[in-house]
């Protein structure tokens, strides 16, 4: 990515702030529909709920994966229609679930959830959240907070049914998948599980929601998912399960905003302490944490993707750092925080620095905002500008 006129604008006017894309937003949820057309997809609001990119994703056709009751009405201002929000969350409380009736679809996380919510909304249409018999490796489940183990669901069914209707299942067992056979594998996978589940329930599903999975390339070694490939296999698992009334559901944060954001700061000083040379930019993990968790993450982890640390956590060479300018140098990239956590790269070659200059940080348009400590060290937040497609910023 290059620093075009409006960036440079931009940061004439702001200390740093983060830009969205509207562009790449429609680009992105374009290819999905283009190479899944009967599959319905979902925005994961939890990645990054700035009402303009979110409003921007609705206006592709996406609905909502909610992970809160606060994204259930969120979805709602931003113009969506109750049977196009899914709320599927762990330990929602009675109050969260008072406040979903009639609002979304309710995915349910327990057993003991499935009592409450017959208790707050009898007669409600439910999804269930499963944890499978299976992974995204292969066979077999492995212990999770997240949804109703497979094979306590089915020692239920359909008992469970009273006064709830089960219309659907969810699972979302993986983020930020590269290999396609992996998916493919799960995707099958997941089809078999809605047959067994439609069987011991006795009636057929109006939804299976496959969760998310989907990755992107961060690093410069990561290659970019075949989603032609994909999305061919996938319509052919639709036609073989053969359910007209079966709506497909999958889910996505990053593929559609992850590349849509750029974080955009100053260099604020420079020095030279014991022969390194540290540069020293305006608000860095407090204006976009990622960078500075991975080298935390790498610092302390041999693993090049030690499991279970998405979505704070994708890679140690996930970002990309820009500038322009006359030159080369070896500089550590660090933030004006009080603490020496606050590193952003080690050791990297950049264009000769001075104060002033302006660095742009890549793939901040997916859980950068959104995760960062904005509070810490009073430094007030962040400005997220948002560039539509006919050239306007909004605030
Ligand atoms: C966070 C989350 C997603 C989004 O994952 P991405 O890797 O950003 O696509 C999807 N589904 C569920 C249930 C999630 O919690």
């Amino acid at each position: 990515m290059r620093m075009d006129g409006t960036i440079a604008e931009l940061a004439g006017k702001h200390e740093n702030f983060y830009l969205y894309d509207e562009k790449s937003i429609i680009e992105r949820t374009g290819i999905l529909k283009e190479n899944f057309p009967s599959v319905d997809f979902l925005y994961s609001v939890k990645c990054n709920s700035d009402h303009n990119v979110v409003r921007s994703v609705f206006s592709q056709g996406l609905g909502a994966d909610a992970a809160s009751f606060g994204e259930v009405i969120l979805s709602e201002r931003c113009g969506l229609s109750k049977d196009r929000i899914y709320y599927s969350a762990p330990g929602k409380t009675d109050r969260e679930i008072e406040g979903a009736v009639g609002r979304c679809v309710l995915i349910a996380d327990s057993l003991s959830e499935i009592e409450r919510i017959r208790r707050i909304w009898p007669g409600a249409e439910i999804g269930v959240r499963i944890n499978p018999d299976f992974t995204f490796r292969g066979e077999g489940g492995v212990p999770s907070k997240f949804g109703i183990d497979e094979k306590e669901l089915m020692s239920v069914l359909p008992g469970i049914e009273k006064d709830v209707h089960i219309a659907g299942i969810h699972v979302h067992i993986k983020s930020q998948e590269l290999n396609s056979d992996a998916l493919l594998r799960y995707y099958r996978s997941m089809f078999a599980l809605a047959g067994r589940i439609e069987k011991g329930l006795g009636h057929g599903l109006d939804f299976i929601n496959m969760g998310s999975g989907i990755g992107i390339p961060y690093a410069p070694g990561d290659s970019e998912l075949d989603l032609a490939g994909l999305g061919k296999a996938v319509e052919g698992m639709i036609e073989e399960y053969n359910h007209p009334g079966t709506k497909v559901i999958i889910e996505t944060g990053r593929f559609a905003v992850g590349k849509c954001g750029t974080y955009v700061t100053h260099v604020v000083d420079r020095k030279v302490s014991c022969g390194k040379t540290f540069v020293i930019l305006k608000n860095t993990m407090n204006g976009f944490v990622r960078p500075s968790l991975a080298r935390l993450v790498a610092k302390y982890s041999p693993e090049r993707y030690p499991a279970s640390t998405e979505p704070l956590f994708t890679g140690v060479d996930a970002f990309g750092f820009v500038a322009e300018g006359e030159g080369q140098e070896k500089v550590t990239l660090m933030g004006d925080l009080c603490t020496a956590a606050d590193v952003i790269a080690e050791d990297v070659i950049m264009p000769k620095l001075s104060t002033g200059d302006t660095v742009m940080i890549t793939n901040a348009g997916a859980y950068a905002a959104v995760l960062t400590p904005m509070q810490f060290s009073s430094q007030g937040p962040v400005p997220q500008l948002f560039l539509t497609s006919d050239g306007r910023i909004l605030e």
